[in-house]
C-alpha cells in the first residue's frame, strides 16, 4: 500500500486531526480590511473552550470573544503581526459565551498563498486559566510567607535552609542569600543541649511537630529568645521533603518570667531567698561541687528562745527582730554565696568554702547578731551548726549533720557554733 495519501484523503485526515486535537484550533480568512478576519473553521475543543456552538462562531470575527479585560496592547500587536504576515504568540483574557472570563494563550500563523500573501490564519489556543490561577496562588503564598510578621524558615530534609522570610532577616540580621544552603545551626547559641536536639530530631523524623523555646544568636552575636514550632512537610505521596519553622520572639516574656521567678524566690519579710528557692540553690551548688570538686559547706542558724520574744512583745515585734537578724546575717555573706530563710526564725547560708572558712563565717554571724539591739527586745542570740559536704554524701545527709550540730549548740547553752561530726 502506498504511503502517499491521495490529496482528498489527506485533506480529510488533516480535518479529522484538527477535529480531535486537544487544543483549540481556529482558522480565519485573511480579510484585514473589511472588519475581518472572519472565522471559517473551529474545532470542538475551541467550542468547548468558548462555550459557543460552531454555527455561532463561523463567519464571525474572533473579536466577539474579547471583553473589558482583553488587553488592547496584545490585540494591537497581534493585528500588526497579521498585517505583516508574521507569526504571533501571546496571551490575554477572553470571554466565554456565558460571560465568564478565561485566560487564553494562543499562537497564530499566516497561511501563505502561492503569491506569498496570507490567505488564512491558523491559530492554536489553550485555556491557561488554571495555570494562571495556580501561579497566582503560589505568588500569593510566597508573598504571604514573606510578609508574615513572624520569622519563617524552610529547610529541606537534610536541614539545609531553602527559604527565609523578611521577618527572619529583620530578626537575625542575616540576609536570605547568606543563609540559604546552611543549616539553622548557624543560629545556635549553645544553650540547648545535645539531648534537646536529639529529642527534636526524633520528634520531627517521627513526622510530629516540635515546639520549644530556643535561645538563638543573631549575626551580630546578640541573643534572643523565640518560641519556635517546627513541622515536617510531606509531599503528595506522603514523603517527608522539608521542614517549616515559624517562631515568635519572646524576650519580653522571658524577662517577665525571670522577674516573677525572682519575686517568688524572695521571702517577703526578710528579702532573703525562700526555702523553695534555697533548695534549688543548694541543689545547683551541690551539682557544682560534684562536677568541679569545689568545697561546699552550710551554716544553719536558729534564733535562741524566740518563742519568748513573741510571747512577751507580740508577733509584730517578733517579725521586726527576724528582719534585723536577717539583715545582720546577709551583710556578712558574699554575693557568690546564698542566704536563705530556711524556716520561721531559722536561716541557712550556702557557702562555696571548706569547714574552716564556714566556721569563721558562722562565728561572724553569731557576733553580728549578738551586737544587735532592738529598741524593745534588746539583744538576741543565734545558735549555729556548720557542716561541709563529705565525699559520697547526699544533700539530706549534709543537712542532717548540720541540724545535729545546731542541736548540740542549743544543748551547749546556745549563742555558740558547733561543727558537724563526720558520717
Ligand atoms: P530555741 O532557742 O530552742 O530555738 O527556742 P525557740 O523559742 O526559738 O524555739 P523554736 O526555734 O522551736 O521556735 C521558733 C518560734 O519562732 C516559734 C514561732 O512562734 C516563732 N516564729 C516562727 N516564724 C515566725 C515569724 O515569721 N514571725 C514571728 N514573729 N515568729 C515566728
Ligand atoms: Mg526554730
Ligand atoms: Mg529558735
Amino acid at each position: 500500500m502506498s504511503k502517499m495519501l491521495a490529496a482528498t484523503d489527506r485533506a480529510a485526515m488533516i480535518e479529522l486531526a484538527a477535529e480531535h486535537a486537544y487544543n483549540a484550533v481556529l482558522i480565519t480568512d485573511a480579510d484585514m480590511a473589511g472588519g475581518g478576519p472572519f472565522i471559517i473553521y473551529c474545532n470542538p475543543a475551541f467550542c468547548r473552550m468558548t462555550g459557543y456552538e460552531r454555527d455561532e462562531l463561523l463567519g464571525q470575527s474572533p473579536r466577539m470573544l474579547q471583553g473589558p479585560d482583553t488587553s488592547p496592547e496584545q490585540i494591537a500587536s497581534l493585528r500588526e503581526a497579521l498585517r505583516q504576515g508574521e507569526f504571533w504568540e501571546g496571551s490575554t483574557t477572553n470571554y466565554r459565551k456565558s460571560g465568564e472570563p478565561y485566560v487564553v494563550n494562543w499562537n497564530i500563523s499566516p497561511v501563505l498563498g502561492r503569491d506569498g500573501a496570507a490567505t488564512h490564519f491558523v491559530s492554536v489556543q489553550q485555556d491557561i486559566t488554571c495555570q494562571i490561577r495556580a501561579e497566582a496562588e503560589r505568588d500569593l503564598l510566597s508573598q504571604a510567607l514573606n510578609q508574615a510578621h513572624d520569622p519563617i524558615l524552610v529547610t529541606d530534609r537534610e536541614a539545609r535552609i531553602v527559604f527565609v522570610n523578611a521577618a527572619f532577616e529583620r530578626l537575625t540580621g542575616y540576609r536570605a542569600k547568606e543563609v540559604l544552603g546552611s543549616t539553622p545551626a548557624l543560629l545556635g547559641s549553645g544553650e540547648q543541649s545535645a539531648d534537646f536536639y536529639r529529642e527534636m530530631w526524633e520528634t520531627l523524623l517521627g513526622r510530629e511537630p516540635f515546639r520549644a523555646r530556643f535561645l538563638n544568636r543573631r549575626k551580630d552575636g546578640s541573643c534572643y529568645y523565640v518560641e519556635q514550632s517546627i513541622a515536617p512537610v510531606l509531599d503528595a505521596r506522603g514523603r517527608l521533603t522539608h521542614f517549616v519553622s515559624t517562631s515568635w520572639q519572646v524576650d519580653d516574656l522571658v524577662e517577665r518570667e525571670r522577674v516573677l521567678h525572682a519575686m517568688a524566690s524572695q521571702d517577703k519579710l526578710t528579702g532573703l531567698l525562700t526555702r523553695r528557692a534555697g533548695d534549688e540553690v543548694l541543689q545547683s551548688a551541690f551539682h557544682d561541687h560534684l562536677s568541679d570538686g569545689r568545697p561546699l559547706s552550710v551554716v544553719i542558724c536558729d534564733i535562741d528562745h524566740f518563742k519568748g520574744v513573741n510571747d512577751r512583745f507580740g508577733h509584730l515585734v517578733g517579725d521586726r527582730v527576724i528582719q534585723q537578724v536577717a539583715r545582720a546575717i546577709a551583710r556578712q555573706v558574699r554575693a557568690s554565696d546564698s542566704t536563705i530563710r530556711w524556716g520561721g526564725e531559722e536561716f541557712m547560708v550556702v557557702i562555696h568554702a571548706d569547714m574552716g572558712v564556714a566556721k569563721e563565717l558562722a562565728e561572724r554571724l553569731r557576733k553580728a547578731v549578738e551586737r544587735l539591739q532592738d529598741e524593745e527586745v534588746g539583744a538576741v542570740s543565734l545558735s549555729l551548726g556548720v557542716a561541709e559536704v563529705l565525699p559520697r554524701e547526699s544533700i539530706e545527709q549534709l543537712l542532717g549533720r548540720a541540724d545535729g550540730a545546731l542541736y548540740r549548740a542549743k544543748r551547749n547553752g546556745r549563742n555558740c557554733t558547733m561543727e558537724a561530726s563526720g558520717h
